[in-house]
């Protein structure tokens, strides 16, 4: 029998989705014959014409649908179930404060985060604290703000924990973050499964690690924690190896008389920017009950990604089109310093014209670039697209995750507006951020006092 054809390498060999197929896997979008490219009942030019460009937009509604749609595959597959939004992915207050509406919790990962989801409305009791370096001062205000648990990732960080908790007259409840050793197949610098990353413990020590913390007088472990990579868009494989091994280890765990309550399970699901194909929530579901479903043990998500993605648009206007000798650059007001993904992961986004017009123009190669002086400043390189002549309004799409939360200032570009759309309304939940805001702080040395500038 002939070997199976490997799987497509997103991105390379198949040809781009066209627009029509873009916007038809996007519920959120519609092209309005007259008034162009809209988010739900907004058109995006009006959002242009009211608060400029670079702006990103995002849709309540995907953000409401999408976290409704995850809790109903978790409840459908009847697991005792709750879903902690994993806020780096887009930190806005407006964003969280929506999901917690949802009956969301949060998964953050520095005191900047965890101040961002009680401040969003997150109840303390539905917080999750991830990520391999916690200061004592993250670890202090997690404890003082009594928050659901702390996600611990070392044998080191344990006894500094505990050390703290002690100090306080506390115990912190933790889980154990394991690393399972599966490989995620996703885009090396997102893996976090595999033995060589530096998140978690090896699965194999992971006995006599929790042994240790159930020995630490500042501790209370409740369970298991685990987050295998990001973007994870290959099948539902690598999840079932990682829960059925997770399940294992919780029955080795309670055979020793360890208390094992709640297994973690990690964010991680794909999402379709191009041609992935990523699991759906009810495969997820359903690996998740078959590694673990028998155990009785309350069972946490946290899923960043695949809430926002789809809901964010990055909506920018084009400065210029450059017609080089041998390529056509379309130079738009937003660089990478705005959406990185491109330039950090190579990764690739559907980019739709606004007007109705250029919708329907003829269509030819195209690199599409930012302002910024680096190469790497590119979203994509030869895109069908039509004419866009200076003042041309293009919507960068799934641009709701990792956007807006990787942002820098770099060439001293101010932080791009934010705006929501629910309806037919539209709201700016975060001001374009002023040049005044982007000197603020800063002074010369204080050995030229008197010649500060302003
Ligand atoms: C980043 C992260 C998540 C969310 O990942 P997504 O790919 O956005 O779902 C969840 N848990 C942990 C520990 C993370 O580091």
């Amino acid at each position: 029998m002939a070997a199976p054809a490997p799987l497509p390498i997103p991105g390379s060999e198949t040809p781009d989705p066209s627009f029509g197929d873009l916007l038809a896997a996007r519920p959120a979008l519609a092209m309005d014959p007259l008034a162009g490219l809209m988010v739900e009942e907004v058109p995006l030019a009006r959002i242009a014409a009211a608060v400029g460009s670079p702006t990103w937009v995002y849709s309540a509604g995907t953000l409401r649908r999408r976290a409704r749609m995850l809790k109903d595959a978790l409840a459908e597959a009847g697991l005792d179930a709750s879903i902690h939004y994993a806020t780096k992915a887009n930190p806005a207050l407006a964003v969280v404060n929506l999901l917690a509406q949802e009956g969301l919790g949060a998964d953050v990962v520095s005191e900047g985060e965890l101040r961002g989801a009680l401040a969003a409305g997150v109840p303390a009791s539905g917080i999750v604290f991830s990520g391999v370096g916690k200061t004592d001062r993250e670890m202090r205000l997690a404890i003082a703000e009594d928050i659901l648990q702390l996600n611990i990732e070392s044998a080191e960080e344990a006894e500094m924990l505990s050390a703290v908790a002690a100090s306080l007259g506390r115990k912190a409840r933790v889980a154990l973050r394991v690393n399972p050793d599966v490989d995620a197949k996703t885009h090396a610098k997102i893996t976090t499964g595999l033995t060589e990353n530096k998140f978690g413990v090896p699965i194999a020590t992971a006995p006599e690690l929790y042994a240790r913390l159930c020995a630490l007088p500042g501790l209370d472990p409740v369970g298991l924690t685990v987050h295998i990579g990001s973007q994870i868009a290959q099948g539902i494989g690598s999840y079932r190896a990682a829960y059925q091994r997770l399940g294992e280890l919780v029955r080795e765990l309670r055979a020793a008389g360890h208390p094992v309550h709640r297994v973690d399970c990690g964010g991680g699901l794909g999402i379709t920017y191009r041609d992935e194909i990523p699991a759906t929530p009810a495969a997820l579901a359903g690996a998740i009950k078959a590694g673990l479903g028998d155990l009785g043990v309350k069972i946490m998500m946290e899923p960043g990604r695949w809430i926002a993605g789809p809901a964010g648009v990055l909506l920018t206007r084009v400065i210029v089109e450059k017609h080089a000798t041998t390529r056509r650059f379309v130079i738009v007001d937003a660089a990478m310093n705005d959406l990185l993904r491109p330039a950090m992961y190579e990764a690739w986004h559907g980019i739709l014209p606004v007007s109705p017009s250029a919708f329907r123009a003829p269509l030819s190669p195209a690199d599409v670039v930012g302002p910024v002086c680096e190469s790497s400043d590119t979203f994509t390189k030869a895109r069908d697209l039509p004419p866009l002549p200076p003042e041309s309004l293009v919507a960068i799409l799934d641009a709701g995750a990792y956007g807006a939360s990787m942002s820098s200032t770099y060439n001293a570009r101010p932080l791009a507006a934010e705006v929501m759309v629910e309806g037919a309304r539209f709201s700016v939940i975060r001001d374009r951020q002023s040049y005044d805001a982007l000197l603020a702080g800063q002074r010369l040395p204080s050995w030229t006092e008197g010649q500060n500038p302003g």
